[in-house]
């Protein structure tokens, strides 16, 4: 076991461990192990190991529920850090507090119940807070950022602060601001409205992933971003790529804008897919499709 390793499992009061499968824990549910990952229980659990991390030169890699990334079948080096024991939801008024670990869904689900508006279009979205934060995560013409309010976060080196919705800028699944900087907790300002109605349109959109998205399979949702003025899924299955597979991965026949596990995928038949509809694409519409997903470790 690394030196550092020890150091770091020494001054964790949670557990830190070696080796484990990162497959079991990724949506994708492929990829090689975590050299490390630790599970810390609080904001300030995480921040000091943050600390005492960057102390030791250990490079970090912070992490939600692992719907929107592949690690490479080789795994992932260094210190993997898991949001997941960060939980926290509380409706004041109408705003919303939420720790990064609490997953996403919960957060709408409560914001609907309570008749406030603003998220209601996000419903089903996986993940956590920290993640929904991190990618700007949207879907029917609704962002995590149209309601975004303030954020908790820590730098490299475990140092805390606020930043406000002013101190940002974002776009399209994107936040540059917040690299490099772990998500601790965040708050949303929604708009009264009625919850039955709320409600109503959270079924809808329900019912609307249900019916257009592979859910029954394991996947990290629309691998490539939107190109200007269209969709990528669009283009994908013009191209006649929909049922593509590689190994145990596949272009879903439900969603061509899905790469799915059918069972035993590799992290390397997922990316070799990857990188084969994006040459398919290209070659058949001149369109240079670009990666949503977060790809880490080797490739
Ligand atoms: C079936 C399915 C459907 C999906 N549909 C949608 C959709 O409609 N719209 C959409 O936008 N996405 C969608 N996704 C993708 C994914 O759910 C979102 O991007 C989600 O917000 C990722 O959250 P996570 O906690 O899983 O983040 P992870 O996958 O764990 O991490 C994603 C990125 O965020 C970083 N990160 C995670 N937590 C933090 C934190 N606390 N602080 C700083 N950085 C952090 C990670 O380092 C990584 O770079 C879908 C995924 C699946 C599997």
């Amino acid at each position: 076991m690394a030196a550092w390793l020890e150091k770091l499992k020494e001054g964790a009061a949670f557990p830190v461990l070696a080796g484990e499968p990162s497959a079991a824990r990724a949506s994708y549910r492929a990829g090689g192990p975590f050299e490390a990952l630790a599970l810390p229980g609080s904001a300030d659990e995480l921040s000091g190991l943050l600390r005492l991390a960057s102390s030791l030169g250990v490079p970090v890699t912070v992490l939600g529920a692992m719907t929107n990334v592949l690690v490479g079948d080789r795994g992932l080096p260094g210190l993997a850090l898991s949001t997941a024991g960060l939980r926290g939801l509380a409706v004041e008024g109408t705003t919303l507090r939420l720790a990064a670990g609490e997953p996403w869904d919960n957060a709408v689900r409560a914001a609907c119940e309570a008749g406030l508006e603003g998220l209601e279009r996000t419903s089903g979205i996986p993940g956590t807070v920290g993640g929904a934060v991190r990618m700007n995560a949207g879907a029917y013409g609704q962002e995590t950022f149209d309601t975004f309010e303030s954020a908790e976060v820590a730098d490299g080196a475990g140092e805390r602060r606020v930043l406000m919705r002013g101190d940002l800028r974002w776009s399209y699944r994107s936040v540059p601001g917040l690299a490099g900087l772990t998500v601790l907790s965040a708050t949303f300002k929604l708009a009264r409205a009625g919850a039955e109605g709320l409600e109503a349109e959270r079924a809808r959109i329900l019912a609307a992933r249900a019916a257009g998205q592979p859910l029954d399979l394991p996947s990290a949702g629309s691998v490539f971003r939107r190109p200007q003025g269209d969709y990528a899924s669009r283009l994908i299955d013009a191209c006649g790529l929909k049922g593509l597979a590689r190994g145990g991965a596949a272009v879903s026949e439900k969603h061509a804008g899905f790469i799915v596990n059918t069972g035993g995928a590799t992290a390397a038949d997922i990316k070799g897919l990857m990188d084969e509809v994006r040459e398919r694409v290209r070659e058949r519409t001149g369109v240079e499709l670009c990666l949503e997903q977060v790809l880490l470790g080797d490739f």
